[in-house]
C-alpha cells in the first residue's frame, strides 16, 4: 500500500531523473546587478545629501546681497550662479546660494567692486549626463534580470512565483462513472483492469506483476476519451490530475518542464491517483533534431515527461493516462515500453452504441411518446458521442422554441438535418435545386463533347464546393495551347452557354446559376471583337490599348482605346451576336441530344460525381489512353 509522503521541498525537486536543465536557469548575473545598484545609490546620495544645503534665491536678492558685501565667492555658469555667502552672525558655516542667471552686462563690474572671488563654470553636466545614460540602462538590465528570475523561479529557485502557475489542480471527488459512458465497450473493458488496480494495488504488486504505467487513449475527437479518463478516476475513487498538453508548452523555456516535475511531485503525494494529459500531441510531437529554434521548449517538456515516466515507480499507484486524436504525430519514444505502452482505441460508436449514448444523454430530457432512439441512432451514422450529446441538446432547444410539452421525434429529425448539414460543412440543396444543377452541368459537358476541337470533359460534379459554386464541369486540356483559333473560341462560348441552354431545354425556365458563365462568355466575345480582330463587321482592328497577358485570362479589363460612339455601338452589337449565336448552337446541340442529356443528369443526380470510364461511356468518348491524349484537331 503506498503511503503518502510529505510534500517535497524545493530542494528535493532537483532533477533526480537527469532531465535536461534549462539554459537560463542560473542566477550568475546577480553580482553585476548589485554593483550597478550600489553605484546608483552612491550617485544619488552624493547629488542630494553630501552637497551642503543650498539656498535658491531670486536674482534681485543676489544683487542686493552682492551690494551689501555678503557674497564671498561666485561661480558664474551658463544658466546659474552659485556661490558662498558670509556666515550668518554668530555662525561659522558659510552659506551656499544659487540663483538663476539673467542677462546682466554689469555683473562683472559689480563683482569686482564687491571684491568677490569669482570664476566662470565650465558647465558641470556630468551628473545629469550620467544619469541620463545610466537610468535607462538600469531599467533594461532590471527587466532582463526580471525575466531571468522568472525562469529560474520556475525551476524552484528563490523567486518561485512562476510556481504558483504550475500549481495543478486535482479533482478529489470525480462524479463521472462508467454508467455515464456508452458505445465504447471495448475501451471500457480494458480500463476496468486499471480501475481494479487503483482500488487494490497490493493485490497486484504482491505477485510481482508489472502494472501498466501509461495508458494512451486514441480516437477521433468527441468519442469520449476525456470522459473515459475521468470515469476511471470516478470508478476507482482516486484523485484526478488533469492538464492539457498545450498548457505545458509555455513561452518561457523551462516552465513546461517545471510543470511536469511539479505535476509528478504532487501526484506522488496523492497516490493512488490518475495523472491525465489531454491532447498529448500538443507536446508529444516528434522531436526534430537541430530544428531551427522554436521547439526547444516543447522538447524540453517532452524530455522531462519521458524522464519522469521512467523514474516513476508504478507500485506507488500513479497511473498516467493521456489522450490524442493524432497518434501518428507522437514521438515514438513516448510509446516505448514503460511509457504509454498500453494503447486503448476509442472509436466512433455503432448503431447500438449510439442508441446507448442517446439513452444516457436523454436521461434528463422529457421525451415525447413517439421518440424511438433506435431510429434516431439509425439516422446518425458517423456521429461521435459528443455529436449525439449535441443532438439531444439541439432537439430539446427546438422543441422548447416550438412550445412543445416534450421533445418529440420531429424535433429530433430537424436537429439531425441541421447537424448533418453542419457536419458536412455544406448547405444541403433542395431536390429541385439539385435537378437544375445536374442539368446545367450536364449541358456544359455535352456541348463540350459535341463541339470538335475542345478539351475533353474530365469530371462533372454537383457536390457543392466552397461558397457559391453549386457544381462544376472540368475540362482537361490535352495540350498546352499558345494559340486558339476563332473556331476554338466560338466552341468555348457554346460550352459556357451549355449550362443555361440545358436549363431551358429541360425546364423551359432559367436560373441564376449561369451568372458566372455569362460573364466569362461575354468577356471572350468582347476580346474576340476588340482585341483579336475576329469580327468581320469591325475588321482586323484592335480597339484596346495595352494587352492581356494571355487570352481568356480573367483580370482587369484592358483600357478602352480611342474609338467613336458609332464603333462602340458596333462592338456591343457584335458581342451580342457572338454570344447569341453560341447560345443558339448550344441549344441546338442539346435539343438534338435530349435523350443523353436526361440520362447524364439522372446519373449525376444519383452519383453526384461522374468521372473516368463511366463518364466516357456516357458521353461516347474514346477510351482513355494515348489516343485520347493526342492533340485535338484545330479548326
Ligand atoms: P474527446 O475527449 O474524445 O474529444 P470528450 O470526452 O471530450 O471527447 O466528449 C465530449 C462530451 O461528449 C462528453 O462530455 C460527453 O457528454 C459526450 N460523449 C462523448 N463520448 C461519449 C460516450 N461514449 N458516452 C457518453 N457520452 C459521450
Ligand atoms: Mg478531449
Ligand atoms: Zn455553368
Amino acid at each position: 500500500m503506498p503511503t503518502p509522503k510529505t510534500q517535497p521541498d524545493a530542494n528535493s525537486r532537483e532533477p533526480r531523473t537527469g532531465g535536461r536543465r534549462p539554459r537560463f536557469g542560473s542566477r550568475r548575473p546577480a553580482p553585476l546587478w548589485y554593483a550597478l545598484l550600489v553605484v546608483l545609490v552612491l550617485l544619488v546620495v552624493q547629488a542630494y545629501f553630501l552637497v551642503p544645503s543650498t539656498q535658491t534665491i531670486p536674482y534681485s536678492q543676489f544683487k542686493s546681497l552682492l551690494q551689501q558685501g555678503q557674497v564671498t565667492e561666485a561661480v558664474v555658469g551658463d544658466e546659474t550662479i552659485t556661490g558662498t555667502l558670509k556666515p550668518e552672525d554668530g555662525k561659522t558655516a558659510p552659506r551656499q546660494f544659487q540663483t538663476t542667471r539673467i542677462d546682466d552686462p554689469k555683473l562683472v563690474e559689480e563683482l569686482d567692486a564687491a571684491h568677490v572671488k569669482y570664476s566662470g563654470a565650465a558647465a558641470n553636466h556630468w551628473l545629469p549626463d550620467l544619469l541620463g545614460w545610466f537610468l535607462p540602462l538600469a531599467v533594461f538590465v532590471g527587466i532582463w534580470l526580471f525575466f531571468l528570475r522568472r525562469m529560474s523561479g520556475a525551476q524552484g529557485g528563490v523567486m518561485s512565483f512562476a510556481r504558483s502557475k504550475a500549481k495543478i489542480y486535482a479533482e478529489d471527488d470525480v462524479k463521472v462513472s462508467f454508467a455515464d459512458v456508452a458505445g465504447i465497450d471495448e475501451a471500457e473493458d480494458e480500463l476496468r483492469e486499471i480501475v481494479d488496480f487503483l482500488k487494490h494495488p497490493a493485490k497486484y504488486t504482491s505477485l510481482g506483476g508489472r502494472i501498466p504505467k501509461g495508458v494512451l487513449l486514441v480516437g477521433p475527437p468527441g468519442t469520449g476519451k476525456t470522459l473515459l479518463a475521468r470515469a476511471v478516476a470516478g470508478e476507482a475513487k482516486v484523485p484526478f490530475f488533469s492538464l492539457s498538453g498545450s498548457e505545458f508548452v509555455e513561452m518561457f523555456v523551462g516552465v513546461g518542464a517545471a510543470r511536469v516535475r511539479d505535476l509528478f511531485a504532487q501526484a506522488e503525494v496523492k497516490a493512488p491517483c490518475i495523472v491525465f494529459i489531454d491532447e498529448l500531441d500538443a507536446l508529444g510531437k516528434v522531436r526534430v533534431p537541430g530544428a531551427f529554434g522554436g521547439h526547444e521548449e516543447r522538447e524540453q517538456t517532452l524530455n522531462q515527461l519521458l524522464a519522469e515516466m521512467d523514474g516513476f515507480d508504478p507500485r506507488k499507484g500513479v497511473i498516467i493516462m493521456a489522450a490524442t486524436n493524432r497518434p501518428e504525430v507522437l514521438d515514438p519514444a513516448l510509446l516505448r515500453p514503460g511509457r504509454f505502452d498500453r494503447q486503448v482505441l476509442v472509436d466512433k460508436p455503432d448503431a447500438r452504441g449510439r442508441e446507448a449514448i442517446l439513452a444516457i444523454h436523454t436521461r434528463q430530457v422529457r421525451l415525447a411518446e413517439d421518440v424511438d432512439l433506435k431510429i434516431v441512432a439509425a439516422r446518425t451514422v458517423g456521429f461521435a458521442g459528443a455529436d449525439l450529446a449535441n443532438l439531444v441538446n439541439e432537439a430539446a432547444l427546438l422543441a422548447a422554441r416550438r412550445d412543445r410539452k416534450a421533445v418529440d421525434m420531429a424535433a429530433f429529425e430537424e436537429a439531425i438535418d441541421r447537424l448533418v448539414a453542419g457536419l458536412e460543412k455544406k448547405r444541403v440543396m433542395s431536390p429541385k435545386e439539385r435537378r437544375i444543377v445536374a442539368y446545367h452541368e450536364s449541358g456544359h459537358a455535352l456541348v463540350a463533347t459535341s463541339v470538335p476541337g475542345l478539351d475533353p470533359v474530365h469530371k462533372i460534379s454537383i457536390v457543392q464546393r466552397g461558397f457559391g459554386a453549386l457544381g462544376y464541369t472540368m475540362q482537361l486540356p490535352v495540350e498546352e495551347r499558345y494559340l486558339m483559333t476563332r473556331a476554338d473560341l466560338l466552341g468555348q462560348l457554346a460550352v459556357l452557354l451549355g449550362g443555361r441552354s440545358a436549363e431551358e431545354v429541360a425546364f423551359g425556365e432559367i436560373s441564376t446559376g449561369a451568372q458566372n458563365d455569362l460573364q466569362r462568355a461575354t468577356d471572350i466575345a468582347r476580346a474576340m471583337v476588340t482585341e483579336y480582330g475576329m469580327s468581320d463587321a469591325l475588321g482586323t482592328v484592335s480597339f484596346e490599348n495595352g494587352h492581356r497577358s494571355r487570352f481568356l485570362e480573367v483580370g482587369m479589363p484592358p483600357e478602352r482605346g480611342a474609338y467613336s460612339e458609332e464603333t462602340a455601338r458596333l462592338i456591343d452589337a457584335e458581342v451580342k451576336r457572338l454570344v447569341g449565336e453560341a447560345h443558339q448552337r448550344a441549344r441546338d446541340i442539346l435539343t438534338a441530344d435530349r435523350a443523353r442529356l436526361d440520362l447524364l443528369s439522372a446519373r449525376l443526380l444519383e452519383k453526384e460525381v461522374l468521372e473516368g470510364e463511366e463518364l466516357r461511356a456516357l458521353l461516347g468518348l474514346p477510351e482513355a489512353g494515348p489516343s485520347a491524349a493526342s492533340p485535338a484537331p484545330l479548326g
